[in-house]
């Protein structure tokens, strides 16, 4: 017997929507905004979810670099079907799975190799794909956390509206910056956005850590990997949008840029985005309140807001 007619079509809607939310599972996972081993763990945690439901050939196929030659002799290696689904994994499955993924994403990027954040002062970077909100983050700590000593940048670009000098930023001409540069003041300096040059001084920067206290360095990426070099004791952390379509919301945001403009920056964010994987944690911004906890938390500082 045919099943009613508003079944039918109540059945192939939700066919629909099901399709729809694997398709962005695994737009997200080719862009780098949730990583594979996350939606395996989802995926085990709901079977009849949008990850579950997941083939677990076509996620492998989302993880840049891994083409359908490569993805086949990967399940054919873990002793996976191609038509299994991410929440139908047999126990060891998982466990081959979880271990294969995180090999080749270099180690867990939530757990720092060499151990958590130790004793003492810690030197903290925050960085994150353009329009994830850092700043936004970054002023919350600094006004709720007073323990923590935010590092103030130098920039040749012009103040802003109700941007105060040595406080948001040290404004500076580029012959200053240029003799910064010459006298190896800065811990890390970038060009950014292809306009203005940024940089950390590192004088304060070391009087704080020498004092006992955590510093936290709110910069790009290129920056990030400066402190990596020179500093290979920082933690570095990744703040990254709640989900890939948030991000286009928030990079769009009031409409004020022309289309070119937009697609530029998209395309940055992606290319930013591949970078999360040289971070020792990921921090989503889904409140900022809750995002600032968490960077502060891995400071090593018995912080609590100020206002609360
Ligand atoms: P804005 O001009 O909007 O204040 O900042 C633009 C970008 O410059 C942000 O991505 C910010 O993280 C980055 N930035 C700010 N200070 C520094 C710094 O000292 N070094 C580096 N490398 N980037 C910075």
């Amino acid at each position: 017997m045919r099943p009613p007619e508003v079944d039918r079509v109540a059945a192939s809607r939700a066919a629909v929507a099901a399709r729809r939310a694997r398709a962005d599972v695994k737009k997200n996972v080719v862009i780098g905004v949730r990583s594979p081993e996350d939606v395996v763990r989802a995926g085990l945690a709901e079977p009849a979810g949008a990850e579950g439901s997941l083939r677990v050939r076509d996620l492998l196929l989302s993880i840049p670099g891994l083409g359908p030659v490569r993805s086949d002799r990967m399940l054919e290696k873990l002793a996976i079907s191609p038509s299994k689904r991410v929440g139908g994994l047999g126990r060891h499955q998982q466990e081959r799975l979880l271990d294969s993924l995180s090999a080749r994403a270099g180690g867990s990027a939530t757990a720092r190799p060499g151990g958590g954040p130790g004793d003492g002062s810690q030197l903290v970077v925050l960085a994150g794909p353009t329009a994830v909100g850092k700043g936004t983050v970054s002023t919350y700590i600094r006004e709720n956390y007073p323990e923590v000593k935010l590092s103030v940048s130098a920039t040749t670009r012009a103040p802003r509206p109700g941007e105060i000098d040595g406080i948001s930023y040290f404004f500076v001409t580029d012959a200053e910056f240029d003799r910064m540069v010459a006298e190896g003041e800065f811990l890390e300096w970038a060009t950014v956005h292809n306009s203005s040059r940024y940089g950390t001084p590192r004088g304060p920067v070391q009087e704080a850590l020498d004092a006992g206290r955590s510093v936290l360095l709110e910069i790009d990426i290129q920056g990030a990997r400066q402190v990596r070099a020179s500093a290979p004791e920082a933690v570095l952390v990744f703040l990254l949008p709640p989900t890939w379509d948030e991000l286009v919301r928030r990079l769009i945001g009031r409409g004020t840029e022309s289309s070119e403009e937009q697609a530029r920056r998209l395309a940055t964010a992606k290319v930013e985005l591949r970078a999360q994987n040289e971070f020792d944690f990921r921090v989503v911004n889904n409140k900022v309140e809750d995002a600032a906890r968490e960077v502060v938390d891995l400071m090593n500082i018995s912080a609590r807001p100020a206002t609360a």
